[in-house]
């Protein structure tokens, strides 16, 4: 899927009211390359305008998801973090030691995914997938 402008753009054209901080809010989403949190964004936005709270960054996530613009995403910590909707479709891995969450794509689980929902007689429009784990030991590290 391409994307169909930057959030801002998306933004306009589906007629959102954009004040001057929901414009820095929705700037700071379209720099983000990670999966930030509402606090995340509330202290890169701060940096950029001391004014905006923490509830106009809640209020405009919100209103970003319900319009398709953002997804939440969760990574089983119970925090709702945020990612650009229209990103390419990927699955997530994420290492339960440092919350490092690391980005794939794999046909053999896309496909395998097809498959189990035509089998149940569904034509799969989407899903999504988390992985929780843990770095394995290095092999070659010294353990002395
Ligand atoms: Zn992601």
């Amino acid at each position: 899927m391409t994307k169909s402008g930057t959030i801002l753009q998306r933004c306009e054209a589906k007629g959102l009211r954009l004040t001057s901080q929901r414009r820095v809010i929705a700037s700071v989403l379209d720099m983000s390359r990670d999966h930030p949190d509402v606090e995340e964004l509330h202290a890169r936005a701060a940096r950029r305008d001391a004014a905006i709270s923490l509830a106009t960054v809640y209020r405009t996530v919100k209103t970003l998801e319900e319009a398709g613009i953002l997804e939440k995403v969760d990574f089983g910590d119970g925090r709702a973090r945020y990612e650009d909707a229209e990103r390419d479709h990927h699955d997530h891995l994420i290492d339960m030691e440092n919350g490092r969450v690391i980005e794939f794509v794999d046909p053999e689980i896309e496909a395998l995914q097809e498959k189990i929902a035509r089998k149940l007689g569904f034509e799969l429009l989407g899903h999504r997938l988390e992985l929780y784990g843990r770095p394995l030991p290095d092999p070659d590290a010294d353990s002395d």
